[in-house]
């Protein structure tokens, strides 16, 4: 049986570096569950495709064309690592990931990461539906102000400008609506471990993540 780790949390949790690190480091595969989200997103905003439309919009999932090469990100061909990253998309994605739809299509293509010798998932469902019966679930939280301080941190490290006020409240829209939504709400998953990383760095959650893994 191929095992998976799920690592699940809200955005900003430090999720995607934790997530990437752990499945380094044990040599697994690694799915990026919010990237799909994101890719339908990219798609359908550049089709003008109306983001209200469920039905449209789990055909778009239904059908993307995507591949992840390395750290890179390909959609039809094209390199789209960067595009997807930007706040509208972001934006995008947590819209019409409210759809069951949409959820539904790309249930497919995420099981299709699990492979020998491992997964690391990471995303806000992959514990609770995805992967139920994972071998470790972890979900990895920190307080607001945390998460909006590395946000904050990583735009201006990019050259982005960047208003510490105007990132705390787009933070917690987004959390209101990925926890209130009606669909694979983020809470965390039956049998999680909980890890708070507000007052803990990247390599200390990786390890201890590891250590629940190994334990
Ligand atoms: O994690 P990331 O910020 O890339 O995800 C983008 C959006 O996709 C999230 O705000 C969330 O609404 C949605 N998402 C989801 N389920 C997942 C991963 C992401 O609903 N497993």
């Amino acid at each position: 049986i191929i095992p998976v780790i799920t690592i699940d949390g809200p955005t900003a949790s430090g999720k995607g570096t934790v997530a990437h690190r752990v499945a380094d480091q044990l040599g697994f595969h690694y799915l990026d569950s919010g990237a799909l989200y994101r890719l339908t997103a990219l798609s359908a905003l550049r089709r003008g495709t109306d983001l209200a439309d469920e039905h449209a919009l789990a055909k778009l999932a239904e059908h993307l064309q995507c591949s992840f090469q390395g750290g890179d990100i390909i959609l039809s061909h094209e390199n789209v690592t960067e595009a997807i990253r930007a706040e509208a998309v972001g934006n995008a994605a947590s819209k019409i990931a409210t759809f069951h739809a949409v959820r539904h299509a790309l249930l497919g293509l995420q099981l299709g990461f699990r492979k020998a010798p491992g997964l690391v998932a990471d995303g806000r469902d992959m514990g609770s539906v995805i992967f139920p019966h994972a071998a470790l679930k972890v979900f990895l939280t920190a307080s607001v102000a945390a998460r909006a301080e590395r946000r904050y941190k990583q735009l201006i490290a990019k050259g982005i400008s960047a208003n510490m006020d105007d990132l705390l409240k787009d933070l917690q829209a987004r959390d209101e609506r990925d926890t209130n939504r009606a669909v694979a709400p983020l809470v965390p998953p039956q049998g999680a471990l909980v890890l708070d990383t507000s007052e803990i760095n990247a390599e200390q959650a990786v390890a201890q993540v590891l250590a629940w893994y190994a334990a």
